[in-house]
């Protein structure tokens, strides 16, 4: 039996790809080991959504093919979205022997089988390479039919959308990633009822933009609905959702479905109106404040999470400080902040002027502090506090990480069974996360 080994990076969607990879490769008799010297097949699925991700998995890749240097007869393949964006120059000037976009999975098999016999097996002085492989076409692809291997015992994923049609001027993804294409919700539903018989408690609907899911007359809210009316589901989460298409009909959903988290990713990206034109975000920062006190008011104890990019071309102080003082007033519980990085082939690489990366940098530092204070302030006010938790798996440093329905991440000293759900008591803060024992 052949061995792989995979190395993931970036998003939720790619942790869930992960799975799908994993599911084609041992239905094909592949068995996957965590040692890297072990493995035959050297695997990375890639992002290519900032810069420095696309180059952290570069400078793996040297690693992989210095692996195959020492002991030829491996493949190196790139999975994922760099392979979509750096196509064949992972092969002419990183050495990969299959690069492989991400509508490509259902070939890896046959690709592999393909590279793996035409690597030299010896170590000759100057090794004679086999050609590389690609699979790049982008196809309406959505795997259907491929139940991912779940990330784990309590919680899976449902991709219910792939690509994207927003084209925000910054980003890369609908260049990888290819048009807007949508699930059948039977399809949906058959895969989360599939990840329920196998034990999982909590699944979550992932999409670029969820809320642009449409599929023969059932919109997100309808699909959402029909995910929570299975028998056995305990929580409903969903990513991410464009404000643009945030509804009061979508919110109420949420409000009146008890399995559905109020829970709530609602990226920002910037607290000014000028910038977020030059985004093309296509929603101001009244409309985004006016849904947020929408969401606030139809769903008690809503946990809102936001990303943000700071130093977007032409960004002046007074735009920056326009994304501190909407950080500000609406409070987050938690924020993902990215200072801005070029990707060539977007829209926005063509503006100027860049902000200075000191500059940039300057910005950044400070809105992770004024957001870490927010966020502490939220994880105190749990302190004394009785909450429903779901023990999701054993936590890295002891303990066991436990979620709220609302996404804040406690930790409950000594083990407790992963997909536990009942209530717990918030008794302390260590560093900054809360921490729960047994509720009387
Ligand atoms: N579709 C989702 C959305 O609209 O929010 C997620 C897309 S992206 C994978 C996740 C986040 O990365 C974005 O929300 C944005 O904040 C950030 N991002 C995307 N492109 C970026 C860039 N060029 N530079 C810095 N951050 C970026
Ligand atoms: Fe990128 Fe915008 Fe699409 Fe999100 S909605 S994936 S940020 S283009």
């Amino acid at each position: 039996m052949r061995r792989f080994f995979l190395e993931v990076y970036g998003c939720q969607m790619n942790r869930h790809e992960a799975g799908i990879v994993r599911r084609i490769l041992s239905s094909a008799g592949y068995s996957e080991t965590n040692d890297e010297n072990e493995a035959e097949v050297l695997l990375m699925l890639t992002c290519s959504v900032r810069d420095h991700a696309e180059q952290r998995a570069l400078g793996r890749l040297g690693d992989f093919r210095g692996l195959k240097e020492r002991s030829p007869g491996r493949v190196v393949a790139v999975l994922g979205c760099v392979s979509q964006n750096l196509k064949s120059e992972l092969s002419s000037d990183h050495g990969a022997d299959l690069v492989i976009g991400p509508d490509g999975y259902r070939r890896l098999p046959e690709m592999l089988t393909s590279v793996l016999l035409s690597q030299p097996k010896t170590q000759d002085p100057k090794p004679k390479v086999g050609s590389p492989v690609f699979s790049l076409d982008q196809s309406a692809e959505c795997y259907d039919g491929i139940m991912p291997v779940p990330e784990s015992p309590a919680c899976g994923s449902v991709t219910v959308m792939r690509g994207c049609d927003n084209y925000c001027s910054y980003c890369i993804v609908p260049y990888v990633r290819g048009r807007e294409r949508s699930k059948p919700a039977e399809q949906v539903t058959m895969e989360a009822r599939a990840l329920l018989e196998q034990g999982v408690k909590e699944v979550t609907l992932l999409g670029q933009n969820v809320l642009a899911y449409r599929s023969n007359g059932t919109d997100f809210a309808g699909l959402l609905e029909r995910v929570a009316a299975l028998p056995g589901i305990a929580r409903v989460r969903f990513l991410t959702s464009h404000p643009k298409d945030v509804t009061e009909r979508f919110l109420k959903m949420i409000a009146d479905t008890p399995n559905v988290c109020p829970a709530l990713h609602l990226p920002l990206q910037s607290g000014s109106d000028r910038i977020l034109g030059l985004m093309n975000r296509r929603y101001t920062r009244t409309e985004y404040l006016e849904r947020v006190e929408l969401a606030r008011k139809l769903i008690p104890g809503l946990g809102l999470t936001t990303d943000i990019i700071v130093g977007f071309p032409g960004e002046t102080d007074e735009d920056y400080a326009a994304t501190l003082e909407l950080v500000r007033t609406i409070g987050y519980h938690y924020a993902y902040m990215f200072r801005y990085s070029v990707r060539p082939g977007t829209a926005s690489a063509q503006l100027g002027p860049a902000v200075p990366v000191a500059v940039a940098q300057e910005r950044l530092e400070r809105l992770i502090a004024l957001q870490n204070d927010i966020t502490r302030a939220h994880h105190r006010s749990f302190v004394g506090r009785r909450v429903e938790l779901m023990v999701e798996a054993p936590a890295p440093r002891g303990g066991t990480m436990a979620r709220t329905s609302d996404g804040t991440v406690v930790i409950v000293p000594g083990p407790v069974p992963v997909g536990t759900i009942r209530d717990f008591m918030v008794t302390s803060i260590s560093g900054w996360t809360p921490v729960a024992g047994p509720a009387n």
